[in-house]
């Protein structure tokens, strides 16, 4: 709030990160990156990061204990609430399996890392795409059901082997910041077998830290990094007022 007590014109990010925090320092640098593009100068993100400790949470996801593990979220969501947040980005794909549970228990909206990502695929006009992440995110319905019923898209996932893999190097390396060249040609190897054998027309990035293995060179398909693209839509949230009200005050 301001001194007059209007609300700000440029909303207030609440990340809800930590998960790892190797990704939530890139959405950091992404959403700020994001806001001096597009305001110039010294512009820079009102936001406020409430960052886990993910030893808690990663046990609770191997464990299979999900109500703890959403007490934990709410539990973060509501201090970034308390703090002034004016929505909740929630710097992980896989926790977005509670995203229903977030958003019931908070007063303010989650942005949901797959909204931007389908747009962007819709944007380029591509329905069939690869998606790569945790087993989670891989095998559930919590995301490749978003994106499949609200979006239409035809979602692609490795075989078992290759699921394993992937979720193996996130959770034993790049979660830790650990960025390994036999990682990435590994990943990359299996990204051009599935883009070949399912001809692809993109592939998503949908693990946080992926964008930290894998980049356009590593793949002969479109890449959509989640990371990237939230990020994104937490920027063009944030300052949607803002420009509402210039373009009213040019008008
Ligand atoms: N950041 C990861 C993701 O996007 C994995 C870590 C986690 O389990 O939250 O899914």
């Amino acid at each position: 709030m301001s001194e007059r007590g209007e609300r700000p014109q440029v909303k207030t990010i609440g990340l809800l990160g930590g998960m790892s925090w190797a990704s939530s320092s890139e959405y950091y640098r992404l959403i700020n990156e994001g806001v001096r593009a597009r305001r110039k100068g010294f512009h820079s993100a009102r936001c406020l990061l409430y960052s886990v400790d993910f030893a808690e949470v990663e046990a609770m996801q191997r464990d299979g204990r999900w109500e703890a593990a959403a007490e934990a979220l709410l539990e973060g969501g509501r201090r970034l609430e308390c703090g002034g947040a004016d929505f909740v980005v929630l710097c992980t794909n896989t926790m977005h399996k509670l995203a229903e549970r977030l958003e019931a228990g908070l007063a303010i909206p989650l942005l949901h890392i797959a909204d931007p990502t389908a747009a962007a695929i819709k944007a380029q006009e591509l329905r069939r795409v690869g998606l790569l992440g945790t087993r989670f995110t891989m095998e559930e319905a919590f995301y490749r059901g978003r994106l499949t019923h609200r979006y239409g898209l035809d979602v692609v996932v490795p075989e078992a082997e290759g699921r394993e893999l992937v979720h193996n190097i996130i959770y034993q390396e790049l979660v830790q910041g650990d960025i390994r060249p036999k990682s990435r040609a590994a990943v990359a190897g299996l990204i051009q077998a599935l883009a070949a054998e399912h001809q692809l027309e993109g592939m998503i990035l949908g693990c946080t830290e992926l964008g930290l293995l894998i980049g356009p060179s590593d793949s002969p398909v479109p890449l959509f990094d989640t990371t990237r693209l939230h990020a994104q839509a937490a920027v063009d949230l944030a300052l949607a007022g803002l420009e509402a009200t210039e373009t009213t005050a040019a008008a």
